[in-house]
This record gives C-alpha cells, structure tokens and sequence, in this order.
C-alpha cells in the first residue's frame, strides 16, 4: 500500500519517527508521499526523505494557508528548489476558504503559478481543497491544460464535485479518515467513484480515522481505510489494494518502486 500523503516530517512525530514508520511498514504500508507545505518545514522534509530515500518520497509546493505576507518570497522559494531534486508532485497547493484569510486573491495567483510549473515539468499537482470547489473549478477552467493531472486529496465534496472533477479527465480522488467518520456523506459520493480513480491518503498527522479520530494519525493505519473502502465496494482489501497501489504508482511514476 502507498501512503499517497503523509507529513511525516511533522514535529509531532520528532519523538517516535522512526518507531512509527516501522510499524507503518509492517502494516504493509511500503510507501509514502510526502507533500511539502512550506519553506519553514522544506529542510525538515529533505532530510527525512533522503535518510528513507528508498520509501519516502517529496514534494514541492506553498500550501494555501501558508500563502500570506511573504507569499512572493514563498513562491520564489518554489521555483528555485523546484528542480533541485526529483520531486514526486507539486503539492500541496490549492485553495482554502474554511480558515478566514486577508489573502484570498494571493492564493489564487499562488495556486494558478504552481500548476504552470507543474504543467511544464510533466508533474502532477496534489490539490487541497477546503470549502473551495467554487474557486478551484474556476482557476482550472481558466488555466488548465492537457498536461495538468493529480489528485484531489483528501477528498469531501459532492457528487456533483466529483462529476465536475471527471469531466477534467485526468484526476484522481485522495481518500482519507473522513470516509471513517460516523456521519461521513462520502461513502455514498464514492459509491459511484470506480476503484480505478482513487487513491488512499493518511493526512498524517491530521484526520486519524476512527475508532482513532482525534489522535495524532499515522501511516499504519492506512488499511483501516483500505478496509473501509473495501466494505463498500464490497470487494477484497487486497483487491483496493492492488487498485489503489497501481494508481499511486502510475500518478507519481514511481515506476522503480
Ligand atoms: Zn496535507
């Protein structure tokens, strides 16, 4: 199985790193993206992906809720390290309109840059999109081309969202804990969502599934929402497995992994 994000350089994990990601191993999660959020954590991501360079896999990108006053030397920050080293995707970038923001129209210029850069590099973007389809629908219709692709992650929208999504073609659907929640709606939307378009996430450490919910999340328990996923479309976990693991793998193109 294929963590397709995980911040597993957070300091949260500082005291049992190591520890943790054995475990995530030994649940049979073998590998992890991870996405970048910033400058202030970029060192941080670099240094745990190059000590586990066999399974952990970065990212570039401005997350949206780091886009504020210094969102120009943010993003100048993104383009000089850009291809410094094989970066797996752009991400995360996106939009966020559930956190109040004086930097709304800077996340839209950031979000539009980044996806260029992604474009013109043959990768794929992992999008964050909190309480902002609206937005993201309207900047990809604007500036999306037939290289752009990735994955909507961590997913919560709509069947409607969803339908809009496939219209693009060429994005996949990130599922996380959420789809463990007791009053979750995403299990209906992702009843008509085929295997062959997801992708399982963590988020770790945010959004622990449950009966976890709450906790600080960890990698190792990607197969709860592996089991989950599988309940509903009552099919084996090995078989979202096999699925899910072939999507992460042709997105990011981890062809010698
Ligand atoms: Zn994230």
């Amino acid at each position: 199985m294929i963590d397709t994000h995980a911040h597993l350089y957070d300091e949260q994990f500082d005291a049992d790193r190591d520890e943790m990601i054995v475990r995530a191993r030994a649940a049979g999660v073998e590998g992890f993206i991870i996405p970048a959020i910033d400058s202030t954590s970029f060192d941080r991501m670099m240094t745990l992906c190059r000590s586990y360079s066999d399974c952990c896999f970065p990212c570039i990108g401005l997350h949206p809720t780091s886009v504020g006053a210094n969102y120009e030397s943010e993003l100048s920050f993104v383009e000089e390290n850009i291809d410094k080293y094989k970066f797996k995707a752009v991400g995360e970038i996106g939009i966020d309109s559930y956190w109040p923001t004086e930097y709304a129209e800077q996340q839209i210029f950031v979000f539009e840059q980044q996806i260029k850069w992604a474009d013109a590099r043959g990768l794929p973007v992992i999008i964050h999109a909190r309480q902002s389809f609206d937005v993201i629908f309207k900047v990809l219709d604007r500036v999306r081309t037939d290289k752009t692709r990735g994955i909507f992650h961590s997913f919560t929208g709509t069947a409607s969202d969803y339908a809009k999504i496939k219209s693009y073609g060429s994005f996949k659907i990130g599922v996380g804990g959420v789809l463990t929640f007791k009053k979750s709606s995403l299990p209906e939307v992702l009843k008509e969502v085929p295997l062959n378009e997801i992708v399982l996430e963590t988020d770790s450490p945010y959004l622990a599934p449950h009966p976890f919910r709450g906790k600080r999340n960890e990698s190792g328990w990607l197969p709860i929402i592996a089991e989950k996923l599988a309940e509903i479309k009552n099919v084996s976990i090995e078989y979202v497995d096999k699925i899910t693991t072939a999507n992460a793998v042709e997105t990011f193109g981890l062809l010698d992994y």
